[in-house]
């Protein structure tokens, strides 16, 4: 756990290097079927306006009941953060007027938020997780409702409201100004999403809405006061946070080496042109007129709730990868792959459990070759389709029936890379591709040594050096007798007829 390189990111400037200040606000839709205080439905996607209920369109009269399963989710998303949970919060109005928000205000959580202080722990070097860490804090999560959503591109003259997001309920979860690279924000964002997904509060899917980052930035020397920051609204992807950063960044640190001064205020991203542009000059809070909603009783937990929440909640990223690391001694690496994200995990759970009911051999054994096969060639083949895990062709079963033959020596491992491109390819099952095509492995020692001394035969300049000492030679004719048996000779043996032969 040290501060190294990686967290010791500046921008050089003519006064000499800066230091990065990033805080982040992640709106995260919450994971529901209904709204945080109506009944209607949150589907993505749905036709305009269908998924409003009288209360999310501001119907006088109407009262907002809130919706337990959005609070138990947010108290799961806190737990999951080892954050303090308040048993006692309450909703206030935060007073402003847009064409989006009919009720004429947010009802959201200032004073007295669901959730406060967590944390969130960042690993800022890929192939090793944990040796280089960094804590970076959370201040609160709160809930709130989302607004609705205008749409400006349907008609040449005039903007349409859709109001099927009104009301749904938001986590906004607020990271203390702990971060000081665009690498360590995406780390935090990526993990954030990660932990939010293991735990099913969100779905994570930032291309679609469900989770966008408010990233706010300043810029200071290095030992000096923090420094103004602005606010860069609703950046909806890694990528994006990163590269808002940087561009926000640079720009601050020529206004202020110009004589310029920084002014807080909020701005938008234009990832076509990778650049921030003014937005407006931001509002404090007490420009919001907040107060508590009257039509609200405050939020009052009991222990039976926060236990049952805390019952439910699974196994966390970074104690599956621990887990994976001491119990099925994978390297750090394969762990780290494997947990990253909950389906991957789950998939590699499912692999484990087929290995362990089909195959003898021991439990660290059979991760190990699982998770092998699992990062090169399932990865592989997933990227050339351009899927997801949770769309492979091939289910964990047929993967585990494939181990299985290479693991009894059915196959070698370079033929199960020919039998996976034909499951690939035609949905086949392993054992059936092997027996149909003829291609179990031999160990039939009378085949491969009539192959070897042709090898030989067809080669005695190379038999000549190998014998005078060119051992790497060795590797050839292991090539070459493989080749000429089409890859089916058991290689074990192949190496202890061809070490006999050669002498
Ligand atoms: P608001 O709700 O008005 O945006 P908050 O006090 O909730 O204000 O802070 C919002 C975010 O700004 C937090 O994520 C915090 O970490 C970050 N932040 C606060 N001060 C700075 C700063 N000087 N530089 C960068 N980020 C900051
Ligand atoms: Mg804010």
């Amino acid at each position: 756990m040290t501060e190294s390189a990686a967290s010791t990111y500046r921008i050089q400037g003519d006064t000499g290097e800066w230091e990065v200040v990033i805080g982040l606000e992640v709106h995260a839709q919450v994971t529901s079927n209904a709204k945080l205080f109506s009944g209607a439905a949150t589907a993505f996607g749905a036709e305009p306006n269908t998924q409003v209920s009288l209360v999310d369109a501001a119907m006088p009269g109407m009262l907002p009941v809130p919706n337990k399963e959005c609070i138990r989710q947010a108290v799961r998303t806190g737990m999951a953060l080892g954050a303090v949970i308040n048993k006692w919060s309450r909703f206030d109005r935060k007073n402003y007027f847009y064409a989006d928000l009919p009720q004429g205000y947010q009802i959201s959580q200032l004073y007295h938020p669901l959730v406060g202080e967590g944390a969130i722990e960042i690993s800022l070097d890929e192939k090793d997780p944990d040796a280089e860490v960094k804590t970076i804090g959370i201040e609160r999560i709160h809930v709130e409702q989302d607004a609705g959503k205008l749409m400006h591109d349907q008609h040449p003259t005039r903007s349409y409201v859709d109001l099927n997001r009104a009301g749904v309920a938001l986590m906004e979860i607020v990271s203390r100004p702990d971060m000081r690279s665009p690498q360590e924000a995406g780390a935090y964002l990526s993990k954030l999403r990660s932990i939010l997904r293991y735990v099913g509060s969100c779905d994570g899917n930032m291309d679609q809405g469900s989770m966008r980052a408010d990233v706010n930035v300043s810029v200071r020397k290095p030992g000096e006061e923090l420094g103004t920051r602005t606010e860069t609204k609703n950046v909806n992807s890694v990528r994006f946070v990163m590269q808002a950063i940087e561009t926000e960044a640079r720009r601050q640190v020529e206004v202020l080496e110009s004589g310029g001064r920084i002014v807080q205020e909020t701005r938008l991203f234009d990832p076509d042109r990778g650049e921030t542009r003014s937005m407006r000059s931001k509002e404090d809070a007490h420009d919001y007129r907040y107060f508590p909603d009257p039509d609200l009783l405050p939020l009052e937990l009991d222990d039976a709730f926060l236990a049952e929440c805390e019952a439910s909640l699974p196994e966390l990223p970074d104690a599956k990868r621990r887990r994976y690391e001491s119990d099925l001694g994978l390297p750090a690496y394969n762990a780290a792959v494997l947990t990253a994200e909950a389906e991957t995990a789950r998939w590699f759970e499912a692999l484990l459990a087929e290995s362990a009911r089909i195959q003898k051999k021991g439990e660290q054994e059979v991760a190990r070759a699982a998770s092998n096969w699992l990062i090169g060639d399932l990865y592989g083949a997933l990227n050339k389709l351009g899927r997801g895990i949770d769309e492979s062709p091939v289910s964990p079963e047929r993967g585990a029936e494939l181990l299985a033959l290479v693991a009894d020596g059915t196959i070698s491992g370079s033929l199960a890379k020919q039998v996976f491109e034909i499951m690939l390819e035609t949905g086949e099952a392993p054992g059936w591709i092997v027996e149909e095509r003829g291609l179990k492995q031999t160990s039939d020692t009378g085949a491969i040594e009539a192959v070897i001394a042709e090898v030989m035969a067809a080669n005695e300049d190379k038999v000549i050096e190998y014998r005078s000492g060119k051992d790497k030679l060795f590797g050839f004719f292991v090539g070459q007798t493989m080749k000429a048996m089409g890859g089916k000779a058991n290689p074990a043996v192949v190496n202890e007829l061809l070490k006999k032969a050669l002498g």
